[in-house]
């Protein structure tokens, strides 16, 4: 899966989500990418987020929807992006998956569980990308 989120110099937001679903594939499989607030959700008052894991778990809790929400109600995007991802751990440990959050403001994160997990980030005052790493945390509040 792919997911990116783009901010415009008019503050815009938006997301999108790509996968070709093949590591879950079974026929008639529809999957959390075409799932609004699944695999990804934006809006410009609040921020983005994407998503990328065990689908068939993630879509029952819409997670990019929780960190979105929580973020509009001030949660920072690292709060938000591990309270998202520790909500379907505690239900499913054993669920491989991982978001990014970013905020209207342009602040970045990202939460993982089962696995380390890498997402990029590039503004116009970057002269390149960077890689961002991400370990599996608990939240701590
Ligand atoms: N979320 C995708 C799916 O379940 C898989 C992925 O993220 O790689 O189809």
């Amino acid at each position: 899966t792919i997911s990116m989120a783009v901010i415009d110099k008019m503050g815009h937001i938006a997301v999108g989500t790509s996968t070709n679903g093949a590591t879950f594939k079974i026929p008639g499989r529809v999957g959390d990418g075409p799932i609004a607030g699944s695999s990804a959700y934006a809006d410009t008052e609040a921020g983005a987020c994407g998503a990328t894991g065990d689908g068939d778990i993630m879509m029952r809790f819409l997670p990019c929807y929780q960190v979105v929400e929580s973020m509009r109600l001030g949660m920072e995007p690292k709060l938000a992006a591990q309270d998202a991802i520790a909500r379907i751990a505690r239900k499913y440990p054993n669920f491989v998956g991982a978001i990014f959050a970013v905020n209207k403001n342009g602040i970045h994160a990202g939460a993982c569980h089962g696995w380390t997990f890498q997402y990029s980030v590039r503004s116009p005052d970057m002269d390149d990308v960077v890689v961002y790493t991400v370990v599996p945390e608990m939240p701590t509040v």
